[in-house]
């Protein structure tokens, strides 16, 4: 949709408030990361090597289109319109968990703003002393034999060509990188005279200029980095179009790419899922498929005129957090189901707890940010304000804790045990964040751990299980990685009861069979993605798992 009771599109699905930056499962992270590393400026400029863009050039237009040559009759949705929704897509017809919904090349692909010094070809972070200089423009790659070389997807021929006349300047690294921030602005406005039908599509979606202009932080902001950079560069565009391909890409781009891409993309279609706190959809993108297509998959069966929907703010933030987030960069004020219910859908995702008698202290109006927050149980009141410092306190704090340190995240759920509901959304990402660092880390590799430990991350992925079938239902890859860290304590424990022969075959064969169920679903989940990202390794991690399972079978018969 467009407009903005619900919502408009962003990113999606970040795991979790901070660990983003961790490690296993760390897609889309980069901000902060790069913050810290763009600050290695100025070292030599050795290594510095120069690739061929003219040997790739064949590409921009061949490319192979998906989905268009697809008969429309295979599509399970439509365009719904409602003046206060904007244009929105509805089942037309029942679908499974899992089917694709939509399978949609990018219209353009860009950095990020705000992204440090990337390959252009294939937005990899480079290191500014060992980077390639593309031979027709200067511009940075990784390598001559990027694969985005050529390609309309990363550095075009006709982007190389318009570059030409803008050398960049490898003596101000930080000028350099602010620059980035209009080369996907730039893709956008290229399209005009190199792809029309791309440019349509594009110019198909919300700016919001009008709202982005009253705003008075964003236009300035986009007027100097975007605006007076193409003057600069001596691009003549209009000024009032560059500003609206800005808002396109603000409203609807997609972050994509994994480890370290840093790239925004634009697709046709799925930029019309309506936003909804607690999504139907799940999304991947094929990086290394040409035209890098976008598959947006039901995570949950959707009765034919179901509003099909997508996050565009993370799930495993509050009300709080998510709606400022949708109001500041998707422009617009969220109410779905989850941001109007004070429990958040009974997670109680945002509560504190009573100083005085311990029960849930909760938003009284989660819709109107200035109303006083209550004890379920007592009079005890906090004011608005009141919460908001205690939030920022306790988030400031949080983001301190080393993103591999199972200690630092434990002591700090017991230090706020009373202080933070269970479930309070700051500790469902500590928990989150152990559930992937037991097992994995020195000192607590899973063979390794003691049974106590064992017990304790089988403790955490239920806790976190119980919230993400209620925030992310149904095929959303948090359940899938979810489940994934839940089956390995427990293949653990089982194996070393049965090799101290602690345990019945009976039991054997039940605790097994909560395993297989486990790994099956994970592994049917992560298999949507690609095979090499994370969680396609996985996908294949718990396949492998469960064969592994099946010569049990000799034992104790067949398992399921
Ligand atoms: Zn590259
Ligand atoms: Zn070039
Ligand atoms: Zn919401
Ligand atoms: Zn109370």
């Amino acid at each position: 949709m467009e407009g903005f009771i619900m919502g408009r599109p962003g990113r999606r699905d970040k795991y979790n408030v901070r660990s983003e930056r961790q490690f296993v499962m760390n897609k889309k992270s980069h901000k902060k990361k790069q913050k810290r590393r763009n600050r290695n400026d100025g070292r030599n400029k050795e290594n510095i090597i120069e690739a061929d863009v003219a040997t790739k050039q064949n590409g921009d237009a061949k490319e192979p289109q998906i989905e268009q040559d697809k008969p429309k009759q295979d599509l399970c949705y439509e365009i719904k319109h409602s003046d206060v929704m904007g244009r929105y897509l509805v089942a037309t017809r029942d679908i499974k968990a899992g089917e694709v919904i939509i399978e949609a090349p990018a219209v353009v692909v860009g950095p990020c703003s705000g992204c440090g010094l990337i390959c252009l070809g294939c937005y990899r972070e480079l290191d500014e002393t060992s980077l390639t200089k593309c031979v027709g423009c200067k511009w940075p790659l990784c390598s001559s034999s990027c694969q985005g070389l050529g390609k309309y997807t990363g550095h075009s021929t006709y982007e190389c060509e318009t570059l030409k006349s803008v050398t960049p300047d490898y003596s101000n690294i930080e000028d350099l990188k602010d620059s980035y921030q209009a080369l996907a602005p730039l893709r956008c406005l290229l399209l005009k005279k190199e792809d029309p039908d791309k440019w349509a599509a594009l110019s198909a979606m919300e700016a919001h200029n009008d709202i982005r202009r009253a705003r008075g932080d964003i236009w300035p902001m986009n007027d100097r980095n975007v605006v007076q950079r193409l003057k600069k560069w001596d691009l003549e565009y209009d000024e009032e179009e560059i500003h609206t391909v800005c808002g396109i890409l603000e409203v609807n781009a997609f972050e994509v790419g994994v480890s370290g891409a840093n790239a925004r993309a634009l697709y046709d279609e799925a930029y019309l899922l309506a936003h909804d706190c607690t999504p139907s959809t799940t999304h991947t993108d094929a990086e290394g498929r040409p035209a890098r297509p976008l598959t947006v998959r039901a995570s949950i069966p959707h009765r034919a005129g179901d509003i099909i929907s997508l996050c565009y703010a993370y799930t495993l933030q509050g009300t709080l957090k998510r709606r400022e987030h949708l109001r500041l960069s998707k422009f617009f004020e969220c109410s779905c189901l989850r941001c109007a219910d004070p429990t958040e859908l009974g997670t109680a995702a945002s509560a504190f707890r009573c100083p005085r008698c311990g029960a849930r202290v909760l938003p009284a109006d989660p819709l109107r940010a200035p109303a006083p927050w209550r004890c379920a149980r007592c009079p005890y009141e906090m004011a608005a304000a009141a919460v908001l410092l205690l939030l920022q306190r306790l988030t400031d704090e949080y983001e301190q804790i080393d993103a591999n340190d199972v200690a630092g995240f434990e002591s700090f759920l017991t230090k706020y045990r009373n202080v933070l509901h269970d479930s309070h959304y700051l500790f469902l990402s500590a928990k989150h964040s152990l559930s992937q660092l037991y097992g994995k880390v020195s000192d607590f590799m899973i063979h390794e751990m003691s049974e106590e430990q064992l017990n304790r991350k089988v403790e955490i992925c239920r806790d976190l299980m119980k919230v993400f079938d209620v925030i992310e239902p149904g095929y959303s890859r948090l359940r899938g990685i979810t489940l994934y860290e839940l089956h390995a304590p427990l293949m653990v424990l089982t194996t070393r009861d049965f090799e101290r022969k602690a345990i019945t075959k009976e039991n054997l064969r039940n605790r097994l069979k909560e395993i297989v169920s486990y790994l099956s679903e994970s592994a049917l989940i992560l298999g949507f993605e690609p095979r090499h990202s994370p969680e396609g390794l996985m996908a294949g991690a718990a396949r492998h798992a469960l064969s592994k399972i099946k010569t049990w079978e000799h034992i104790i018969g067949k398992i399921s």
